[in-house]
């Protein structure tokens, strides 16, 4: 396994530096207000945060997949909605990065890197998630553009964003095969915000619909060819579902974090509840599922660093996804149960962490989904084991 350079630990002491004084102050106003909080994005703007998520021939530092995994993950030990903000500049830049042409590039990333514009990833549907094959958004080619009809739902910085990568079926009648992948500008006539949801947890993140009527993308902001968006959107994702992993560990860090300075000092029979064995024995579980998650999640961002790609990269997103979130969950219900009553009241910063955790189970593709893609990549591999050997 790769270590970090002395520039990168640098820069990682930086994102600690404004995640604990900058960022962490503002964490439960920014859970209360469900407010999208553009001050964050001015901090991320003025100390280069987005920059991490770029090479430099694009404005970034080119200082590679680990560290912004890292980033991400400091960030949502203390705020998960802050942690998501750099979470999705990655997912809606990535279409970009991996097909974008020079022309395309020279464009839009320059402005993603500096934080200048934010950018959304538009594929699921009222009717389409998991399944998201079966969208119905159609682009129709008319002369150098194309016409842009239907809904998507569900969209992260929807309203926010000042690009958008979309995904419409330019052949209704061919599946999968029928989708290609464009960049829509905010502002474009005929595209519109139609509204944003109230949510459980991440609240400060906007989540919404976007609607496209006869809204008209010029042809050179397809990405890729014609057809080949179903691919496109799923090489996105294998690349920004370890994202998910980074904030969904930063959330359980952050709530065990929490649990241990509690059970240390708050005591009950004549001594520290960390003294009781129930709940020592609860932070040691804690503990070690967070260490066993970031073993996944440092191991994918150092295949990317390594130059990976293909069915090694996929199963292993799919698994640091899977197991990061899953953890995030168990742990913060665990961190709610450690601070008993303070646990469940809005003083103590755990509930919060046990409502954003949550969604880290579903988005970027739900963990049935990520099981699915595992075992898929499993019955793929031919390994040689004792059984076959036999
Ligand atoms: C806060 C939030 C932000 C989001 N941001 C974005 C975004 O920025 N861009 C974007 O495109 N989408 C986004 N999404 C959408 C998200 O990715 C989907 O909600 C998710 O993929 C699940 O799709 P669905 O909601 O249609 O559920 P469904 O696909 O209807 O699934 C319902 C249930 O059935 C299970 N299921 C479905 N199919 C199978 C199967 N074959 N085998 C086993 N189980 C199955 C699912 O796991 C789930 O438990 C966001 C969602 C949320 C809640």
């Amino acid at each position: 396994m790769r270590t970090l350079t002395d520039e990168q630990r640098e820069i990682l002491e930086l994102v600690r530096l404004l995640a604990r004084e900058r960022i962490k102050p503002r964490a439960a106003e920014i859970d209360a207000s469900h407010e999208f909080p553009w001050d964050i994005v001015e901090l991320y703007r003025e100390q280069g945060i987005f920059g991490l998520l770029y090479d430099e021939p694009d404005g970034g530092t080119g200082t590679g997949a680990l560290l912004a995994l890292m980033t991400i993950e400091e960030i949502s030990k203390v705020c998960a909605t802050s942690g998501l903000i750099v979470a999705v500049q990655d997912l809606g830049s990535l279409g970009l990065k991996l097909v974008g042409s020079e022309e395309q590039k020279a464009r839009f990333l320059p402005k993603l890197s500096s934080g200048e514009w934010l950018a959304a990833y538009a594929l699921t549907e009222a009717g389409s998630g998991s399944d998201s094959a079966a969208i119905r958004t159609t682009a129709r080619r008319d002369g150098d553009d194309y016409v842009i009809d239907g809904d998507k739902r569900f969209i992260s910085n929807a309203g926010v964003a000042s690009v958008y990568t979309l995904f419409a079926k330019t052949d209704p009648m061919a599946g999968h095969a029928g989708i290609t992948a464009f960049v829509i500008e905010a502002g474009t006539p005929g595209f519109e915000v139609a509204r944003l949801e109230p949510k459980l947890g991440i609240a400060g993140s906007t989540t919404g619909e976007l609607v496209f009527d006869g809204a008209r993308v010029p042809v050179a902001n397809r990405l890729g060819e014609e057809g080949e968006g179903f691919k496109i959107a799923m090489r996105i994702l294998d690349r920004s579902r370890p994202g998910v992993a980074a904030q969904a560990l930063g959330i359980a860090q952050g709530a065990t974090d929490c649990a241990l300075e509690y059970a240390r000092t708050r005591e009950t029979m004549g001594q520290p509840i960390a003294q009781h064995q129930l709940i020592a024995g609860k932070l040691a579980d804690m503990e070690t599922r967070c260490a066993a998650a970031r073993g996944l999640l440092y191991h994918f961002g150092n295949l990317v660093d390594g130059g990976a790609d293909g069915p090694e990269l996929t199963k292993a997103s799919a698994m640091a996804k899977l197991y990061c979130s899953d953890v995030a969950m168990e742990v913060t219900i665990e961190a709610v149960q450690v601070l008993g009553g303070y646990g469940y009241i809005t003083e103590y910063p755990v509930e919060r962490m046990m409502r954003d955790a949550k969604v880290t189970q579903i988005y970027e593709g739900t963990n049935e989904i990520q099981r699915l893609v595992v075992a898929r990549e499993m019955l793929r591999e031919t390994r040689i084991t004792p059984w076959a050997a036999l």
